[in-house]
């Protein structure tokens, strides 16, 4: 008995983690055991769990009215070996944000979001650590541009200036 309720805990918590991009093949695959992860909040802790995993991006599946299961489209990029889309499930009432709120309700359908993607048995993909993505503008053009709070750096697509996230930092063009 012992046995199986150890057995379905288990399926509950987070098995697996998708680790940073610069890890290669099955070296991403970040274990459990070494992932420290509070889980109310469905959130890894910052420091060294949070930078062993990858940040990925995604959007809330519509309609989001669900305030314990909802769903991110995740961003394959240009994977094309992947034909479908994969959505991860995320509880929209635990996702808080920096200002306090949470992701729940249709207002957030639809909303650009960051976060750290887990395989649990019983969800399958999981996301933790949501944060809704902030937008920047290009230093030269009306650009608006995604960055993840992880990330500090973009290049514009269209004028191929870089845009810190620390406002007032100089442009490399000048
Ligand atoms: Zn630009």
């Amino acid at each position: 008995m012992q046995k199986l309720s150890k057995r379905n805990a288990r399926l509950k918590w987070p098995k697996e983690w998708l680790g940073r991009e610069d890890a290669q093949g099955i070296r991403r695959l970040v274990s459990s055991n070494s992932v420290a992860t509070d889980a109310k909040e469905r959130k890894v802790h910052s420091g060294p769990s949070g930078e062993k995993l990858a940040v990925c991006k995604g959007t809330i599946c519509s309609p989001n009215t669900r305030p314990l299961a909802g769903h991110i489209d995740l961003d394959l990029g240009e994977d094309v070996t992947l034909k479908d889309p994969v959505k991860v499930f995320f509880v929209p009432k635990l996702a808080k944000q920096y200002n306090g709120s949470n992701l729940e309700g249709t207002k957030y359908a639809g909303k650009r979001v960051q976060f750290h993607l887990a395989f649990t048995l019983a969800n399958g993909y999981e996301a933790y650590t949501i944060k809704l993505l902030k937008k920047y503008k290009c230093s030269k053009c009306p650009r608006m541009m995604e960055m993840t709070s992880h990330q500090g750096r973009t290049v514009c697509s269209s004028c191929k200036v870089p845009t810190t996230t620390r406002k007032g930092a100089p442009s490399a063009s000048q």
